[in-house]
């Protein structure tokens, strides 16, 4: 069975030699932005240790019982424990300790998937440190997220590390048209609204919130209204920040004549080079280095989101 899962097949090619050499780590550490696929290739790394078949393929053959199970999502040795409200607890820890030096039911393996691991609380992951260190012969943990910085160095060290990319846009894009039937001009909006992320991208399309593409209000006002606005907006839509910076791109292209190829938003061109005029050159090259260094700042630190987006939506309208 060829596995069906976009992108990552890199990560996924070295899984599957994982499996089929019978190296399986105790520990995993599936690192990369949210909606880009961890999870999806967490359930396969599940299905290729669950899998009955014999050895002769790397992949999950996809027929046996244990894969029909993990198809219908009810295999017994998998667990997922994710963040109860806001935080993954102590309590839920403890629970996974009690549980987990019990044999597999059905597996040679039981495999316990941790969701979001970087809203642990402190006690939590001093907890869970105990069991990393030593994890039961028979059993695997792999732990997601999308800030590794928010776990402790020993967190880190326990696992073995893989690191997931988002998909650049453009094929991200062309996936979209050719798998999912979306028309080519909303993929590519698509595409660079999820920052290159399938998952997010397919879960607005499924909401219908299918992306107009419309001129951001921050390069056309000089109203701090606009700034706080689009801070507001931001602030629950991060990965917007990656989008803002196209369109000051773009402005940057427009005023140096590149040619239209090069534009990312061609549907709204025609307010782009009514709205060009308004800005130098420093001032545009300006404007994408703060969001840069916003977005840098907010996804490799502890700072202060808000306050950041703020900080950055205010320097933006100068
Ligand atoms: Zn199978």
């Amino acid at each position: 069975m060829q596995n069906p899962i976009i992108g990552h097949q890199q990560v996924i090619e070295q899984l599957e030699h994982t499996v089929a050499s019978d190296r399986i780590a105790g520990a995993y550490l599936f690192v990369g932005p949210v909606g880009v696929g961890k999870e999806t290739v967490a359930r396969y790394f599940a299905q290729l240790i669950f899998c009955q078949q014999d050895m002769d393929s790397p992949t999950a053959c996809g027929t046996c019982l244990a894969c029909r199970k993990m198809n219908s999502g009810n295999h017994p040795d998998l667990q997922f424990i994710g963040p109860e409200g806001r935080l993954l607890k102590i309590g839920q820890i403890r629970e996974l300790q009690k549980q987990i030096i019990y044999e597999p039911l059905e597996a040679s393996r039981k495999v316990y998937i941790l969701t979001d691991v970087d809203r642990m609380t402190d006690e939590a992951e001093n907890c869970l440190l105990k069991t990393l260190e030593e994890p039961p012969a028979a059993s695997v943990l792999i732990l997601l997220t999308s800030n590794v910085r928010a776990l402790l160095p020993t967190t880190r060290s326990r696992c073995q590390i893989l690191q997931f990319h988002p998909i650049p846009s453009q094929e991200l894009a062309k996936i979209l048209v050719e798998q999912f039937s979306v028309a080519p001009e909303q993929a590519t909006a698509l595409a660079i609204a999820a920052d290159g992320a399938i998952g997010t991208a397919l879960t607005h399309l499924e909401k219908g919130d299918v992306h107009t593409e419309e001129v951001p209000e921050i390069l056309k006002e000089t109203d701090p209204l606009a700034a706080f606005r689009l801070a507001e907006h931001l602030k629950d839509n991060p990965e917007a920040l990656g989008e803002l910076v196209t369109w000051y791109r773009d402005l940057l292209f427009l005023q140096q004549g590149a040619p239209i190829e090069l534009i990312t938003h061609v549907h709204s061109i025609a307010e782009l080079q009514y709205i060009v005029p308004r800005y130098s050159r420093l001032r545009i090259q300006q404007a994408i280095q703060v969001v840069l260094d916003t977005k840098s700042l907010i996804d490799n630190t502890n700072t202060n989101a808000s306050l950041a987006l703020e900080v950055m939506c205010l320097k933006l309208l100068k």
